[in-house]
């Protein structure tokens, strides 16, 4: 049908018959001549109908928005001054010839050939036409070759693609499972994977060395922003590999995509443990393109008489910390109210701040709701520690560390991106050193990465003092977002025993749940390890675009649902009846 895409038309094919397929992006009738733009998956080309070929001129006058049509014409250069820049082929046009509908199109419901401001819910109802938009195909184009390659490197690293089953049990990364009825075992289900982590590893007891998956993967979470029930993985295990084997691999792997995709050199990833980042940045996943850093300042707090203070300052789990903006003391009320209500997101009860209008000038140089609470002494050691200048502001936080850290962390990525204080366009690095558990608000631990990851202890250390334990995790983090995440793991089953026993899984739960890992590791399992990328949020970043929905081709609401199928929906008492099932509808609230 077609000889060549619209889109890679250009000056070389002047004087060239084509014929193009696609759709009609927009129709102009300029006294007597008809202007097409017709658009395919590469672009759009402008179609010229005069009036002296009668039947080809009826048919383009009669096409409308979105009419899928096929035509032949000669390629010719656009005449001086109708030449358009903007257009990759806006050298040139095509004189029209012939013209073929191939199929009509209703009223689009949302114009394709313009910007418009159309709701979330509209564009994923009708998504098939969203996704005609010129910039949502590039962005899936993206996608395909971020795609491409990576699989090309990971082959040529020996890495082989091994697919690993969806109806599975549960693979615990922390979140729900999304569970499959089975008909042939009554009132039994599967759980689809929160990722293929349990089967990466029995590949390397199998003895596959390195092995890779582009995989979906499922977690049935409360909707956090920009999480999608179902998601995708470039999931790696390897064998005989330490951390920095494994590490290395990978940011090369990541270095060579921008480099390929992008033309951008991302440079050598620099390392961070944990705890650090916690204690500069508040975050475990640092945006490094902005230049501001949490400091402690708990032990000069300790004394004040101020309760918000000195209470976080003397608490072991408390912390009081300061972030210092440079020439903030320009921030208006209304900006500090508003940062104060954006902290409240992250738990915090206020926004303390000082204003440094004149430093020489102590307490009244000073301008703060908080200052007269603080010794001259105290003042002067914390605008030393903070290298506090005239014209700068400084928020605290104070509270439990955690709420200190997520509230300032936050703050300091959003005062970032108001007053546009990036250094970089890209800042990866990876952060290490991670702690094996971390303690719930019921006093439980929870694996921080998964209970599968290997501790950088004995057992017997972990089992003393597990809070203090740390895994042999890495994250590789990039502008703030973590774009992967894996460990070593356990290869020996008394250190398995050990964790799950840490994590309050009684002996039979283990053997019930996990009873098939055991028993590989049993078996000769060898020492490995590796790493999954969230290749949605990979090409987010790489697209520009501001939500991981903008690059999934068929993506779920926030309600993880999908407006398009309207799925979920309910199934027939006969195929309930078939699967043992009764649904109990929830009662709605009185
Ligand atoms: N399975 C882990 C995850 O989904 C990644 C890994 O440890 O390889 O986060």
């Amino acid at each position: 049908m077609r000889s060549h895409y619209c889109g890679d038309l250009n000056r070389s094919h002047i004087d060239a018959t084509v014929t193009i397929s696609g759709w009609v992006h927009r129709r102009r009738d300029h006294g007597g001549v008809i202007f097409l733009d017709v658009r395919d998956r590469a672009g759009i080309v402008q179609v010229v109908f005069d009036p002296d070929l009668a039947d080809a001129f009826a048919t383009a006058d009669r096409v409308r928005s979105e009419y899928v049509i096929e035509l032949t014409g000669l390629v010719r250069g656009r005449p001086e001054g109708t030449i358009n820049a903007n257009m990759p082929t806006g050298e040139v046009e095509v004189l029209g010839k012939s013209i073929t509908v191939l199929n009509a199109a209703k009223t689009p419901p949302f114009p394709l050939d313009e910007y418009s401001d159309v709701g979330e819910d509209v564009r994923l109802r009708y998504r098939f036409m969203d996704l005609r938009r010129p910039e949502m195909q590039q962005k899936l184009v993206l996608r395909s070759r971020i795609t491409a390659s990576i699989r090309r490197y990971l082959e040529d690293h020996g890495f082989l693609d091994i697919e690993t089953p969806i109806l599975t049990r549960a693979t615990p990364e922390g979140a729900r499972d999304y569970l499959v009825p089975s008909r042939t075992h009554p009132g039994e289900f599967f759980a689809l994977p929160q990722s293929p982590q349990l089967f990466k590893q029995l590949l390397m007891v199998s003895g596959f060395d390195r092995y890779y998956q582009i995989a979906k993967c499922f977690r049935d979470e409360d909707l956090r922003a920009d999480r999608q029930p179902e998601f995708t993985q470039i999931d790696l295990e390897t064998s005989f590999m330490d951390e920095a084997g494994i590490m290395g691999i990978t940011e090369t792997m990541i270095r060579n995509l921008f480099q390929e995709v992008l033309k951008v050199d991302l440079g050598n990833f620099p390392q961070m443990p944990y705890s650090e980042a916690m204690e500069r940045y508040g975050s475990d996943k640092p945006d490094l393109r902005i230049p501001l850093e949490l400091v402690t300042v708990s032990d000069l707090m300790a004394e004040v008489d101020f309760k918000v203070f000195s209470g976080p300052a003397t608490d072991p789990k408390g912390r009081v910390a300061a972030l210092k903006v440079t020439g903030g003391a320009e921030l208006t009320r209304k900006q500090i109210d508003d940062y104060t209500k954006f902290v409240g997101i992250y738990g915090a009860r206020g926004l303390a701040w000082i204003k440094v209008n004149d430093r020489a000038n102590l307490p009244d140089g000073l301008q703060s709701p908080i200052v007269k609470f603080m010794p001259e002494a105290v003042l002067s050691q914390l605008l030393d520690r903070l290298d506090a200048q005239n014209g700068d502001i400084l928020f605290f936080g104070a509270d439990k560390a955690q709420v200190v850290n997520d509230a300032l962390g936050a703050l300091r990525c959003k005062i970032g991106e108001d007053l546009n204080l990036y250094q970089a366009e890209w800042a990866p690095l990876w952060v290490v050193d991670f702690p094996m558990f971390e303690e719930g608000s019921d006093g439980r631990l929870a694996a921080l990465h998964h209970p599968f990851t290997a501790p950088s202890c004995s057992p017997e250390a972990l089992k003393a003092k597990p809070l203090e334990a740390l895994s042999r995790a890495y994250d590789m983090v990039l502008n703030g977002v973590e774009l992967g995440g894996g460990s070593i793991r356990i290869h020996d089953e008394s250190m398995q025993h050990s964790v799950f026993e840490v994590l309050g899984i009684s002996a039979e739960e283990q053997e019930e749940k996990f009873g098939f890992l055991l028993s590989a590791l049993r078996y000769g399992a060898p020492p490995h390890g590796g790493l999954a990328f969230g290749l949605d949020r990979l090409v987010m970043l790489m697209t520009g675009a501001d939500s991981i929905r903008e690059v999934i081709a068929f993506p779920k609401t926030q309600t993880a649902a999908c407006l398009l199928t309207q799925a979920p929906g309910e199934v027939s008492n006969e195929q309930l009846r078939d699967l043992s099932i009764r649904v109990r509808k929830p009662v709605a609230d009185a």
